[in-house]
């Protein structure tokens, strides 16, 4: 092992590719080990707000993810059952203008394709498929790592970007499963051409009714509608990206719901399943020469979309630590020192969007828009959203550190 040896990510989701991608453009010599055997295309839609696009642009991807997204004009919020409907913010050039980058819908496993063939073109080979890390061990030169392939391989520093279920995580820091949030979802696709005219719009709805929530929004240039609902369950043990579910269970969920809800599921022909899944934010990511970013070490319930954004902001940031601080350990600390806080933040923040989508006075036909009014004004979406978008990972500063403890 020696620490001229590549900086080894595990995981080639979003997160662990940005961070690649960000540290060979740097002049880092980076391994990507991933345990699918071939990478295809699974999952729906993502948010990419001004915080996430303003660091892919960066990396010169701009382009490639605009090309593949849609450019919404804003988002709305709607009432579940009568459809009324509130304006959330303005989005198109108002996000460009206002923090300084666009926001992208975008589906997931094109954003993939993306960073996957930037990465091979950056460095070719670097992406180890059928690499499923099951064990490692540190020492002070570097990080030796096994593989359930029977393969083992040497890094100077290790960083976990394995998702919600990381084996790094469980390794470093011992069992800490994922807990259940009390949140089933339901996701689905719908080609755009299904839809009546005034549901083929390029904006996002933030559907809110008593105990669940529908968000929809239109992906790849306004040709797909993604469609993700979360409803309030005690029992949902589904843990999976890719489970089917029927259209009629689907259906049957939404009974009560607005018609414009019901015309959208009756046009997903297979509706997945999906278990929301979080867990309390690590306070602490990096021991030694390993360290974690991403779902790894902050899941998050989706209410303010910013999953895939807080891990492109991690392989950025993690990227700039490893490249200005020759000493890894230290510099894995200076990372983690840099992110715990908004992380965190973003977590908790998520958790309690949940109460507000789903609050029990959605229910009262005398006080439901009343809710909506007094929770939704101008100076409570600024305060909820501005911080999230205008930070800049290329940019933030960087905080001082000791060294590792
Ligand atoms: C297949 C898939 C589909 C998804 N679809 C959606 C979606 O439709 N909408 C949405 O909002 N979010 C989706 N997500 C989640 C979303 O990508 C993440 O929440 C977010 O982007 C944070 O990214 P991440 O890089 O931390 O983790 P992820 O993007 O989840 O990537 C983790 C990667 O690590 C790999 N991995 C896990 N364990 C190991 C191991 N032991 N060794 C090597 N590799 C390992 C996984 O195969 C995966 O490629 C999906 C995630 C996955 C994996």
């Amino acid at each position: 092992m020696s620490s001229q040896a590549p900086i080894a990510i595990i995981g080639a989701g979003i997160g662990g590719l940005v961070a690649a991608l960000a540290l060979i453009q740097r002049g880092i010599a980076v391994d990507v080990y991933e345990q699918a055997s071939e990478l295809r295309e699974v999952g729906a839609g993502l948010q990419l707000a001004a915080n996430g696009t303003r660091v892919l642009i960066s990396l010169g991807l701009g382009e490639a993810v605009e090309n593949i997204s849609c450019v919404p004009e804003g988002k709305e919020v709607r009432l579940y059952n009568t459809g009324q409907t509130w304006k959330l913010f303005d989005l198109g050039q108002t996000s460009v203008e206002k923090y300084g980058a666009p926001y992208w819908m975008s589906h997931r496993g094109d954003l993939h394709r993306i960073l996957v063939d930037a990465v091979e073109a950056a460095r070719p080979g670097a992406i180890r498929l059928g690499h499923k890390l099951t064990a490692f061990e540190q020492s002070a030169s570097g990080v030796a790592m096994h593989f359930s392939n029977g393969a083992t391989a040497a890094a100077s520093a290790m960083v976990g970007a394995d998702g919600v279920h990381s084996a790094v995580r469980q390794i470093l820091f011992g069992d800490m499963p994922a807990q259940f949030m009390g949140v089933a979802a339901w996701r689905g696709l719908v080609p755009m051409e299904r839809l009546p005219k005034h549901l083929q719009r390029l904006v996002g709805c933030n559907w809110v009714g008593p105990g669940g929530h529908v968000i929809t929004y239109p992906l790849r240039g306004g040709k797909l509608l993604n469609f993700v609902a979360a409803l309030e369950r005690d029992n949902w043990a589904v843990d999976s990206w890719t489970e089917a579910g029927t259209q009629a269970e689907c259906a049957a969920d939404f009974v009560g719901w607005h018609d414009d809800i019901q015309e959208i599921v009756r046009h997903i022909d297979i509706p997945y399943k999906w278990a929301l899944l979080g867990r309390e934010p690590l306070q602490k990511w990096s021991v030694g020469r390993v360290s974690l970013l991403g779902d790894a070490c902050h899941p998050t319930l989706p209410m303010l979309a910013q999953g895939a954004n807080m891990a492109i902001e991690d392989g950025m940031v993690l990227a700039r630590c490893l490249a200005g601080e020759p000493d890894v350990a230290k510099a894995l600390k200076q990372f983690e020192t840099a992110r715990v806080e908004r992380t965190s933040q973003i977590v908790r923040r998520s958790t309690e969007a949940a109460k507000r989508f789903h609050n029990p006075a959605l229910a009262d036909p005398a006080g439901a828009a009343a809710y909506v009014d007094r929770e939704w004004t101008p100076e409570k979406i600024e305060a909820r959203y501005g911080w999230l978008f205008e930070y800049d990972a290329m940019e933030t500063p960087l905080p001082a550190v000791q060294g590792p403890d």
